[in-house]
């Protein structure tokens, strides 16, 4: 009786993801990443999270959403779809990483996870939890995995078999129980497409980043300088980098998105239009985009520091 519940309410959650537009949903019991907590160690005690000093806050938290929301006996993890396009090989002018081309994807996904939560309320009742979209202390890779949504690549992402990673992930750690996915095995196999391709081998053989390398960790994260080390090497990013995905075989099965909000038209701007681009433009463009994280002072460092090289 209680295993027919328990499917019956992961039904459920299935049929209000899809509802939803998110295109994989995913279910894990809640507790303790145990065989995520000495990777996890390692790599900041290795420096690799660079100045990202948030990461050396909650180790706890990050391993244990029962800790994170108290009574948790399930983390739904969630991809919602940002591929724009394959990025041509001859492309001009400064890149931009493809989940920023739109709207900022935390408001876009964090109002259909409180959609998510309401119908739940109706459909099966009383559920309380929290919801999350790169915005808590979550190992949201390590819980897609878990899920069933996929598996961490050597390039870190998560990866889906059926349409690769460019995804945004997103999860609800709740009290409701539901039955729980079979996670999927990893798929990278002897591939070292990523590893070999990446312009600043940022890529560590744990499936980790060592953001002191890591074009996306300086155009987005660093607010200093850009260390002298990555002259050369930026390739025109200016705001993330893709190129580790861009280069995965499971990529080619990935489609275009649904997202309204994540059309625009910043990538279609000449090296002079950002070169030129006043402040105030650039506020023009991109209100309530994703770049706003590196600002208009890191927008413009990131340009400078490609075009010195
Ligand atoms: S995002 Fe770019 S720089 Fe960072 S690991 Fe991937 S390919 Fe390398
Ligand atoms: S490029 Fe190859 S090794 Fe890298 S994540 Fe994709 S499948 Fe794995």
């Amino acid at each position: 009786m209680k295993t027919d519940l328990l499917q019956k309410n992961s039904q459920e959650v299935k049929s209000i993801a899809q509802s939803l537009g998110f295109e994989f949903c995913g279910i894990a019991k809640a507790e303790k990443l145990v065989e995520e907590e000495s990777r996890l160690e390692s790599w900041l005690n290795q420096k690799h999270h660079a100045s990202m000093q948030y990461m050396e806050n909650h180790f706890e938290l990050r391993l244990d959403p029962t800790l994170l929301v108290p009574g948790a006996k399930t983390v739904i993890s969630l991809m919602y779809n940002y591929f724009q396009q394959a990025r041509p090989k001859s492309e001009k002018g400064y890149k931009i990483a493809q989940y920023a081309w739109g709207k900022d994807y935390h408001k876009v996904v964090k109002k259909k996870l409180q959609e998510f939560i309401m119908q739940l309320n109706q459909s099966i009742g009383q559920v309380n939890g929290r919801v999350f979209v790169d915005s808590a202390p979550i190992l949201e890779r390590s819980w897609a995995a878990r899920s069933g949504l996929g598996w961490v690549g050597k390039n870190s992402m998560l990866i889906n078999k059926k349409k690769g990673s460019f995804y945004f992930l997103a999860e609800i750690i709740s009290d409701l129980e539901a039955w729980p996915d079979i996670p999927d095995t990893d798929h990278c196999g002897t591939c070292t497409a990523c590893i070999d391709a990446c312009p600043t081998d940022a890529i560590l053989p744990e499936k980790n980043i060592n953001s002191n390398n890591c074009i996306s960790y300086f155009t987005i994260e660093h607010k200093d300088k850009i260390g002298p080390h990555m002259s050369g090497k930026m390739d025109d990013w200016i705001f993330g980098c893709d190129i580790c995905q861009d280069v995965c075989p499971w990529n080619r099965f990935a489609q275009k998105h649904q997202e309204p909000k994540f059309e625009g038209p910043k990538n279609n701007l000449s090296k002079t239009d950002w070169e030129e681009m006043t402040h105030e433009v650039f506020n023009e463009i991109f209100a309530g985009s994703p770049l706003k994280r590196a600002k208009w002072e890191g927008i413009k460092r990131n340009i400078l520091f490609n075009k010195k090289a």
